[in-house]
């Protein structure tokens, strides 16, 4: 929608067909958690946020319920899975990505679930009515968005972590230590290094698992909610140049003549970190199909990479996540999971610094010249302005950086003043707040 909007922007009249497999129109996939424990009805997935291209004034020409089984590049044509074909003179390949198979015996049982689109939610929802207890695995914000969202629901969570803690790489011990008690304080059960090592059933129903801890659990329903991969199997096909996702250039044109890919579905470069990264990010996808319909439509528009960052309600505290956070790359960590940036866990040669005061919880990831990264737990008061700061790569003063290191004056003081006096003497770049901005309307 967003490539849609950017094409029509600059072109009036060129007909837009957007084919899709589902059925339904255009909805807010990053919103079906909330959907699913009834925090909104069905209807607001289709509504587009205040700042968002409204469908129906694109003038597209829609074929939905189909499958693009194949792309002939040279020819400029795609097979649909009617076998009817295509013309095209340019494409937009954003095709998303999708749960990895759960690899486990048992995993093809009926109340094996996933969350990955609106007919997933639906069955989730039919499924959540008649359960129990449901065992849930995967340790991504989204995972952790579920089980809370399926304890409101009064079922009885077991949640299976691989390790001892949340987002590792991403939530520093402490961070990942005040999510967890919060989910027990709900009455999650949190299982500690523990995955699926099978589910057993009955009459082709999931009725239990066995952990890789040698735990039993008993249950009613199994949700997997871990790691997704780039859905790049057309492209992979088509001889696109791929690697985990679709590798696009600066103007996010693939390796095929007139053939482009925005989203889910892209690994693109990161100049900060030297390379292709993934992201599974709402906000990250829609600046993506922004510039290639711009590019689409005639313009030379490189993509500048937004700053990644997530604003959410982790356990019921208010959530913050921009820029680097992590300490690099981890093997035990196996791919990205909904609603993350790779760009969180890249090893930055900064010191982290914490305040805690309760409940609310700061971690700023302090460069050489910059503030690189945050994590704001509980009070957002800093939230903004250090997602300017970094995102404009505001130059650090020596002092302020000492002083942050050293921690002998509050570190939320120190920001905000350093805050309040570099906003006075410089403008905010129109699109960081655009970016922020859109990101709080819901
Ligand atoms: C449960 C959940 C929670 C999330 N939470 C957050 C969050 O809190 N914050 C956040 O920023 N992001 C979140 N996300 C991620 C966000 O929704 C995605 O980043 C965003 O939807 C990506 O947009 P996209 O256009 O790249 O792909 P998608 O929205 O996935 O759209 C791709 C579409 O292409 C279709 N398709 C694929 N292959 C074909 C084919 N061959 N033929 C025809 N159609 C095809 C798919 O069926 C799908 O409809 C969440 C996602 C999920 C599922």
């Amino acid at each position: 929608m967003a490539a849609a909007g950017a094409i029509r922007q600059q072109d009036e009249s060129g007909e837009i067909v957007v084919v899709g497999e589902e059925a339904h129109p255009f909805y807010q996939r990053r919103k079906l958690i909330s959907f699913l424990v009834g925090e909104i009805p069905e209807a607001h997935l289709f509504s587009a946020a205040e700042n968002e291209v409204q469908p129906r004034q694109l003038h597209l020409r829609r074929i939905s319920h189909r499958r693009v089984t194949s792309l002939a590049w040279r020819e400029h044509e795609i097979e649909l899975s009617t076998g009817e074909r295509l013309s095209y003179d340019r494409l937009l390949l954003a095709t998303g990505a999708q749960s990895a198979r759960i690899d486990v015996p048992g995993a093809r049982l009926s109340r094996v679930l996933k969350l990955d689109n609106l007919n997933d939610a639906r069955t989730l929802i039919r499924a959540a009515k008649k359960a129990h207890v449901v065992v849930l695995e995967g340790g991504g914000i989204s995972a952790l968005q579920l089980a809370e969202g399926l304890r409101s629901l009064h079922l009885q969570v077991h949640y299976l972590l691989s390790e001892d803690r949340l987002l590792k790489n991403v939530l520093d011990r402490a961070e990942s230590q005040i999510i967890l008690q919060r989910l027990a304080a709900m009455g999650i059960c949190i299982h500690p290094y523990s995955r699926l090592a099978e589910i057993t059933g009955r009459g082709g129903h999931a009725t239990g698992v066995l952990t890789t801890a040698g735990e039993t659990i008993a249950c009613d329903l199994v949700v997997s909610a871990g790691r997704v991969l780039p859905r790049a199997e057309l492209a992979r096909s088509a001889g696109l140049f791929t690697n985990r996702g679709i590798l696009v250039d600066e103007n996010l044109q693939t390796s095929a003549e007139d053939v482009f890919a925005a989203g889910d579905v892209t690994e693109i470069y990161d100049p900060a970190f030297g390379k292709s990264l993934l992201d599974t990010l709402w906000w990250a996808a829609r600046a993506q199909g922004t510039t290639a319909g711009q590019n689409m439509a005639g313009q030379n528009t490189p993509y500048q990479k937004p700053l990644s960052f997530s604003h959410t309600v982790l356990a019921g505290l208010q959530a913050t996540i921009i820029g680097a956070t992590g300490r690099g790359t981890d093997a035990n960590l196996r791919g990205i999971t909904w609603g993350e940036s790779e760009t969180w866990r890249q090893l930055s040669n900064a010191f982290p610094v914490r305040d805690d005061q309760g409940d609310n919880h700061l971690r700023v990831t302090v460069g050489q010249k910059t503030l690189i990264g945050a994590v704001l737990l509980g009070d957002q008061s800093l939230a903004q302005p250090l997602y300017s700061l970094i995102s404009e790569q505001a130059f650090l003063p020596t002092a302020l950086r000492d002083r942050l290191i050293r921690g002998d004056i509050s570190r939320v003081r120190s920001l905000l003043e350093f805050w309040s006096s570099w906003k006075q003497q410089h403008t905010v770049h129109p699109a960081t707040t655009r970016m922020w901005v859109g990101s709080m309307i819901q």
